[in-house]
């Protein structure tokens, strides 16, 4: 007899925290159901139905009885979509065999860190960060080394602190903009800066850009690799329809990277989960080689609601901010308040839970994306309900 409980959880499992996000959501939903008036900027989900235009498409996917297993790394005229939509958008000619398709953006992050991470490898994670991305760097064996930003620096990682993290273990850096949890967009030059550091110090390179056509006041989001010569080479770009085509429940994401590494992605696929659900892929494809005139409706709306919650927020005594360029997240500064430690409420956990019970609003936690002190307020929702939880949150907060 052994002294380990038959279903004794695995090692990698000891320190795997749950989402916060999706905990947060739950939460919220949870309390509206039994009758309270909450008001949830939780969960980054965009709040418009999926077009109807690709709703049509899967279901006319499922009449034509696309319901069976397709190739593990998606069909091949998804990949091809894929593969066209980025060529046009970036202006770098990518192949489909370069894509893989999987279920969420999540899963695609998934997937290169169990193809590139070796057991001690450290991976540079600029902090405030979302949150899954250090428990899915801990679950493929290597450290996520999180580096501090300033919100005077906007949170961007600058070129110095990337160099000063660097160790012969460091070999990926993950970077994500527009930023989940701070809304925050690079601009060209800041991530030429840190594409040479991580060209000197040869390391691979995730570049989440799952929000790159969320983006405001008419700036671009350039796709990393077109940065630098050669940075195509040790990238791998992340990104779905989630965000952009508010399509959270269809769970489609790829992956953008060198073709060896691709088919490596696949192949772990093809044992993971095999192919992401034939009707979303179906839905995916409608989505990108249909009309995008949702897409800046979307985007529209969404500037319109960074404009309103910016202005409340900044308005608040002691609330402080960095400029919202993209996606739709106000990630904002409270340590004046709990600096007073109100009802002893000195963390930003605390904080929210007060915020949830006394005010019924749910927000998240800065301690979840690394940077205490803090909490995100997701604008994905109707104007009235911002409004109705700005109020509520500058009550709350005694202004
Ligand atoms: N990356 C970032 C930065 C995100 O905010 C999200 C949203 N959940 C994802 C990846 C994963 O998206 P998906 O819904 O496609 O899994
Ligand atoms: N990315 C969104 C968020 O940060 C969705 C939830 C999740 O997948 O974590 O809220």
């Amino acid at each position: 007899m052994g002294t380990r409980n038959s279903l004794q959880l695995a090692r990698r499992m000891a320190a795997l925290e749950p989402s916060a996000t999706l905990a947060m959501a739950a939460r919220a939903q949870a309390l509206a159901a039994s009758g309270v008036d909450v008001i949830d900027l939780s969960v980054g989900e965009p709040d418009f139905p999926t077009p109807p235009h690709i709703c049509a498409a899967a279901e006319a996917a499922i009449r034509a009885g696309k319901t069976k297993y397709t190739p593990a790394a998606g069909i091949p005229d998804l990949r091809k979509a894929v593969a066209a939509d980025y060529t046009r958008r970036s202006g770098l000619t990518v192949t489909p065999a370069q894509v893989v398709v999987s279920n969420g953006a999540k899963h695609s992050l998934h997937n290169a860190f169990m193809a590139l991470l070796d057991e001690g490898d450290e991976v540079v994670v600029p902090a405030p960060y979302w949150v899954s991305y250090a428990e899915l760097i801990k679950l493929s064996g290597a450290k996520p080394v999180l580096i501090p930003t300033r919100i005077e620096d906007d949170f961007k990682l600058r070129p110095e602190a990337l160099a000063a993290a660097l160790t012969p273990r460091t070999r990926m850096l993950l970077l994500c903009s527009p930023s989940n949890p701070t809304g925050v967009v690079y601009a060209p030059d800041e991530l030429a800066a840190l594409a040479d550091v991580a060209i000197e110090a040869d390391l691979a390179v995730i570049a989440d850009e799952i929000y790159d056509q969320l983006v405001f006041d008419g700036r671009q989001s350039p796709s990393f690799p077109t940065l630098r010569p050669g940075l195509a080479d040790r990238t791998v770009v992340v990104a779905g329809v989630s965000k952009t085509y508010s399509m959270t429940g269809w769970r489609i994401g790829w992956t953008i990277c060198p073709e060896p590494l691709s088919k490596a992605i696949g192949n772990l696929q093809s044992q993971e989960t095999s192919n992401p659900c034939s009707v979303s892929q179906h839905a995916a494809l409608a989505a990108l080689t249909g009309p995008q005139e949702c897409v800046a409706d979307m985007r529209r709306a969404f500037e319109k609601r960074r404009d309103l919650v910016a202005s409340r927020l900044a308005a608040i005594p002691g609330v402080r901010l960095p400029e919202i360029g993209g996606a739709f997240y106000a990630f904002f500064d409270i340590k004046a308040a709990l600096a007073r430690g109100t009802n002893g409420i000195t963390t930003s956990a605390a904080w929210c839970e007060s915020l949830l019970e006394k005010e019924h609003v749910a927000l998240v936690a800065g301690s979840a994306f690394g940077a205490e002190g803090h909490v995100r307020m997701s604008f994905a929702a109707a104007e009235e309900k911002l409004t109705a939880g700005l109020d509520r949150i500058a009550r709350f907060l005694g202004a």
